[in-house]
């Protein structure tokens, strides 16, 4: 039995593991490469196996570096099962649409382009249509179901706590007279975090595939985040302008959502008009509301108490352009939760061009911003920055919450290995190379065998 590492070797981005058992080859994830124009190209790259030699996909969460080339999969030929969680179809259903959508666009603005320059005109990777076909391949588990997909391979879902749906892989290989319990984490979730439930604990395996995004990290304390938020969103109040929260539309959306409606009184929510101004935001947060049955217990108590995670009495979704272009005339008192998550695209870009030159407003960062995004030059501390071409004056206060991270730190991922009887062997994936690293370090010094794949090695299992 062997394993080969087409993405997240060595980068956080295109996760996609060929596993083959001898009798049968199954594919871990099939994500996207995300971050430059030169990382996203390689999705247009053919895929570096026969699809007709794959049984089966499996998909641990719905986040689009790990499903985002699903559709690109079906459309090539694959005509096999994808199996995942019931809310990561849900979810998918709404990433996978979105993302043929803007590769449609991206498509027509780069022929605009290429027109000029007598080029021929290139495909989107896949449209709309694609995106919406390939949910037709989705078989659904529940979390802990254990599930023969084919003969000598079993299949259960356990939970990863990372984002609805999100799961811990295991399978039970048998060919050729060999047995392995294989067990791949996916995204693994940071304990404590608001409405999921921490990961699973794993009580044995023969070979672990890990994630090590935040191998070298030691994430603040919960109680210190939210007593942060709370100063943040007192001075916002005290110095009269708006406050703009760029944010990812599944999970970290969520988090604050309810994060916001638990603490309404301590954080004196009710001085806020609070926005919600993402379709898809709003598409994901039904997504949730929908799966009560996958919430922690005090998330479970806190819908019972209000009926309802994210109904806060002056929250408002604004779907439509209209609506959302209304909420520039609002001078002071709203809180504006927009897309997208690093500000490279989406609503946020309208607000900031309002909002960002005014010295009493607020800018929440609340999630990872690689560099050369917009975030990123923010969190940096540009004095100006530029949107549509226009040069805009960074006015507002920016203030970065670190501590809300959906991914485990070192000492969680440590922590969640201890829990595997044995201390199988590693293979650490999607990580950047000093995480990683410094990950296998700390691994070896518990006594695991750990291994750090290069894209395209095989390695035995
Ligand atoms: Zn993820
Ligand atoms: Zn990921």
């Amino acid at each position: 039995m062997q394993v080969q590492c087409f993405g997240a070797a060595g980068e956080v981005t295109g996760s996609c593991l060929l596993l083959e058992t001898g009798r049968h080859r199954l594919l871990l994830d099939c994500g996207l490469f995300q971050g430059s124009r030169e990382e996203e190209e390689r999705n247009r790259e053919e895929f570096p196996f026969p699809l007709d030699s794959i049984d089966a996909v499996i998909l641990s969460h719905a986040h689009l570096d790990h499903s985002g080339r699903i559709p690109l999969l079906i459309k090539a030929g694959y005509t096999g099962p994808v199996y995942a969680h019931a809310a990561t179809r849900d979810l998918c259903r709404i990433m996978l649409k979105d993302s043929g959508y803007l590769n449609e666009k991206d498509a027509q603005w780069e022929n605009r382009k290429r027109q000029r320059k007598g080029l021929k005109p290139v495909e989107p990777i896949y449209t709309l249509e694609e995106a919406k076909a390939s949910m037709r391949a989705f078989r659904t588990l529940r979390y802990d179901q254990r599930r023969r997909i084919l003969p000598g391979v079993h299949l259960r879902l356990r939970d990863a706590g990372h984002i609805l749906g999100s799961a811990i892989v295991e399978l039970e290989l048998e060919a050729n007279g060999t047995r392995r319990r294989l067990v791949y984490t996916g995204d693994l979730g940071h304990r404590g975090a608001p409405i999921l439930r921490d990961p699973a604990r794993v009580e044995t395996a023969d070979q672990i595939i890990m994630e090590s995004t935040y191998g070298d990290r030691s994430h603040r304390s919960w109680e210190a985040t939210w007593t942060e938020m709370a100063e943040v969103l007192d001075s916002a109040a005290n110095s009269g302008g708006n406050v703009m929260v760029p944010a990812f539309a599944v999970g970290r959306t969520q988090e604050l959502l309810y994060a916001m409606q638990m603490n309404y009184h301590d954080w004196g929510m009710d001085r806020w008009q609070i926005f919600l101004d993402s379709p898809m935001a709003i598409e994901a947060t039904r997504v949730y509301s929908r799966h009560v049955d996958l919430y922690d217990a005090e998330a479970r108590t806190g819908h019972a108490r209000h009926d309802g995670l994210f109904d806060l009495p002056n929250l408002r979704m604004t779907r439509t352009a209209n609506q959302s272009m209304a909420i520039n005339r609002i001078r002071s008192g709203a809180i504006i939760i927009a897309g997208s998550g690093m500000c490279t695209g989406g609503r946020i870009k309208h607000h900031f061009k309002h909002n960002l030159w005014r010295s009493d407003s607020h800018v929440l960062i609340v999630g990872f911003q690689a560099s050369g995004t917009l975030g990123r030059r923010l969190v940096d501390g540009a004095t100006h920055v530029r949107l549509w071409g226009e040069t805009i004056r960074v006015g507002a206060q920016i203030h970065t919450i670190g501590g809300l991270s959906a991914h485990a730190d070192q000492a969680g991922l440590l922590e969640w290995y201890e829990g595997i009887a044995g201390r199988p062997p590693v293979i650490l994936v999607h990580g950047e190379d000093d995480p990683r690293e410094c990950l296998a370090g700390a691994l070896r010094e518990r006594g695991a065998k750990v291994r750090l794949p290069q894209r395209g090695e095989t390695l035995g299992l």
